[in-house]
């Protein structure tokens, strides 16, 4: 197992409903030494890329983008997932699902952060479904620029997400790709790894509604 799956198996917790909460290391408590050890394994996974700027989503995305970025040495544009009064000029906008949160967003750059010379590495928290990359993949399309990569923390590698964004010819690097979950044996497997060494995670028996509050 690398870092990240190691910190998954201690701290993360499986809930009913496929999904992995990992709140206290990861998207609410962050822990910034984790985020810097991601961050560089994203730089070495990325090498001779020609990235100038990294995108990524509210809310939970942004930290990890933003300690990646200190090893790229670019700046981070985060897509906002609702019209605000601060949001002046012209806009990109694409329509997004949320795997958590079970309703459609709005996903928006302003057009003056993303050009046709930009190359871009997309960065984000979680792929699922891959509905929010899509998204990002869209917003970075209709701006002319062109997406360099995709760096994910934790793959949820059953969901059809990593499938669909590497069969349209991506290069989606994954630092944690989780096959497999039990909610009720508390138990979680990683690609490349049999489900009968599995490693044995906190649970909670929380239906998937309650998740509402999870990002
Ligand atoms: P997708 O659009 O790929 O279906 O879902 C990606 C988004 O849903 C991520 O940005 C993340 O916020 C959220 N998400 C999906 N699955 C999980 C999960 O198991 N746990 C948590 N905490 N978030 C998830």
């Amino acid at each position: 197992m690398n870092f990240l799956e190691e910190r998954i198996v201690k701290d993360g917790v499986v809930k009913e409903g496929n999904v992995l909460k990992v709140d206290s290391f990861l998207n609410h408590q962050m822990d910034i030494k984790l985020l810097d050890q991601i961050g560089a394994e994203f730089r070495r996974r990325f090498a001779g890329k020609p990235i100038n700027k990294i995108l990524t989503i509210e809310a939970s995305g942004i930290g990890i983008a933003c300690v990646a970025a200190r090893h790229f040495d670019v700046p981070v544009v985060f897509a906002k997932k609702s019209q605000s009064i601060n949001l002046d000029g012209d806009m990109y906008v694409a329509e997004v699902e949320s795997f958590t949160h079970k309703c459609k967003n709005h996903v928006i750059v302003a057009q003056k952060f993303l050009t046709p010379e930009d190359h871009v590495l997309i960065i984000d928290d979680f792929l699922a479904n891959g509905c929010a990359l899509q998204g990002l993949i869209q917003i970075v399309q209709l701006s002319g620029a062109t997406v360099e990569g995709i760096g994910i923390a934790i793959e949820k590698g059953f969901q059809s997400g990593g499938r669909i964004i590497r069969n349209l010819g991506f290069q989606l690097e994954s630092l944690a790709i989780v096959d497999g979950m039990d909610a009720s044996a508390g138990k979680i497997w990683f690609r490349g790894q049999d489900p009968e060494d599995s490693g044995e995670v906190k649970r909670t028996e929380d239906e998937i509604c309650r998740s509402s509050t999870l990002d």
